[in-house]
């Protein structure tokens, strides 16, 4: 069933979880085609994200479901023994389950930190997950990653609207101003 040897895992796990990658392809392309423009790996950011939109300042991270435990509730140790709630797209190994216990719950307690800092920025962050990328939801996942992008937008550009008790004194001056000078420019 299991022929990997934790190295050999190991080694094919980082092999698919290094930049550029299939799903941060993925989602490139979606964007880039919806018209969105963006920096890759800003390094000056917090955790290095995959995407950087400055326009929307909004920072996107591409998670793979293993590596960033998606949806995995991994609580202390209990008796000697880890109690694990696998998810659908992140299951822990059966061998070596301390090694890879450990290691998970160490990413999720860095992207949780590292979105703070971004936040603490001015930063919104989107986390788009590996599973939400497969085929059959590939484009709904896109699109509603654009829709809240421009959600983003129009929050962060919203006028605030507000009609204030007419000041009289300050709207006579101002039409008065416009009138001399409307009348300046005939009288040349
Ligand atoms: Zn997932």
């Amino acid at each position: 069933m299991d022929k990997l040897s934790p190295q050999q895992r190991h080694a094919n796990m980082a092999a698919i979880h290094s930049k550029g990658t299939k799903p941060e392809m993925i989602v490139r392309r979606g964007l880039w085609k919806r018209g969105f423009r963006y920096r890759l790996n800003a390094p000056d950011l917090p955790g290095h994200p995959d995407l950087v939109l400055r326009k929307y300042r909004t920072c996107i991270f591409v998670n793979g479901c293993f590596w960033h435990g998606h949806n995995v509730a991994l609580p202390q140790i209990d008796n000697g023994q880890w109690i694990i709630d696998n998810s659908e797209c992140c299951k822990i190994p059966k061998t070596n389950r301390d090694f890879w216990v450990r290691k998970i719950r160490r990413n999720q307690a860095r992207d949780i930190e590292q979105q703070h800092r971004l936040a603490r920025l001015g930063w919104h962050c989107i986390t788009v997950w590996e599973c939400s990328l497969k085929p059959s939801i590939r484009e709904q996942t896109l699109t509603s990653l654009a829709y809240t992008l421009n959600r983003i937008w129009l929050e962060d550009h919203a006028v605030q609207v507000s009609y204030p008790e007419a000041e009289e004194g300050v709207g006579t001056m101002l039409a008065a101003e416009e009138g001399e000078e409307y009348e300046t420019e005939k009288t040349e």
